[in-house]
């Protein structure tokens, strides 16, 4: 046998850190903005520093990262931040579970541990432009941003019924409840609770959000109909039934006249209209044949063109 050298093979405790400090010394992802390279911006979904990363953060990062790295190659000044999510819910109550320590701390020694781990990974950022959303220099601009908001009549608070996780103790958008229960604790039936809570009016947009979906041409059109569903435009109707044997008499229903409540209302309540128009579905379904049969009646219904067939309007509702 001739003697041939002996490979030392991939050691990734000598490759990776020698590598790693090169990049960091000459700031190989530090994006410059007044570059004449065309520019790339590469954003990823910033954590929950409500514990270590894991494998699913890791796959998540090192995508980003490649693609990063590819378009740097490619010629382009990327620009490729790193933040953390840290006044998520997750991380409030991560912090809350460990009552020995005060949550700042077990936030930021997340934080700490999490960007080790990112830089072991070799997952280049541009640490520069690193945001924190606990600090202040990142939520004085959130403030700033809420009374620009506030003093334009956007921002207001009222008294409203709230669907309530006893467990989370917080509250959830109508789209955290499934059948009634919480989400993250199926077990868990959700409460009613009327509190007193800021809202923002963000109703007054959902006519061009809605309408400017059509222009995201390059979306997959199932996350195009979730963002539909998600705004949830509900424009209502109201329906004059005659009533038999009583000419001239009518009973008025209302189906979808308002896109409050939560699941488990809607599943209860067949004649609720919201998100992707359950309500008027469902109603349809449940009529006789002479209104089914009406291929335009579901436009017309969502419309709010529907009389009955004695058209004598809107007469009261008994
Ligand atoms: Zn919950």
């Amino acid at each position: 046998m001739s003697s041939r050298p002996r490979r030392s093979g991939y050691v990734p405790q000598e490759i990776e850190p020698k590598w790693q400090k090169i990049w960091a010394e000459r700031g190989v992802m530090k994006a410059s903005d007044s570059s004449p390279k065309p520019k790339f911006y590469d954003l990823v979904m910033y954590p929950y520093p409500s514990g270590e990363l894991h494998m699913g953060h890791a796959r998540n990062y090192v995508m980003g990262d490649a693609l990063a790295r590819m378009k740097r190659m490619q010629g382009f000044e990327v620009l490729h931040p790193f933040g953390w999510d840290a006044f998520g819910l997750p991380a409030e109550n991560a912090a809350m579970k460990h009552p020995g320590l005060h949550p700042q701390q077990w936030t930021l020694d997340n934080i700490v541990e999490s960007k080790r781990d990112l830089k072991m990974m070799g997952i280049l950022y541009d640490w520069d432009r690193e945001v924190t959303s606990c600090m202040p220099d990142y939520y004085r601009w959130t403030q700033w941003l809420f009374l620009l908001m506030y003093e334009r009549g956007l921002a207001y608070r009222a008294m409203a019924p709230v669907n309530w996780c006893p467990v989370d103790k917080t509250v959830l958008a109508n789209e955290q409840v499934i059948n009634g229960r919480c989400w993250r604790h199926p077990d868990v039936e959700v409460e009613k609770r009327d509190l007193e809570q800021w809202f923002l009016k963000i109703t007054d947009y959902a006519e061009r959000l809605l309408d400017d979906i059509a222009l995201l041409d390059r979306w997959p059109q199932k996350v195009r109909v979730m963002q539909t569903n998600w705004i949830g435009r509900s424009m209502g109707a109201e329906v004059d039934f005659p009533v038999d044997g009583m000419p001239g008499e009518s009973i008025r229903i209302c189906p979808g006249v308002c896109g409050e409540g939560t699941q488990g209302d809607r599943d209860r309540a067949p004649l609720h209209g919201a998100g992707e128009d359950r309500g008027p579905h469902r109603w349809l379904r449940d009529q006789p044949d002479q209104w089914r049969e009406d291929p335009d009646l579901g436009r017309r219904l969502r419309a709010g063109d529907v009389r009955h067939r004695g058209d004598h309007g809107r007469a009261g509702a008994r």
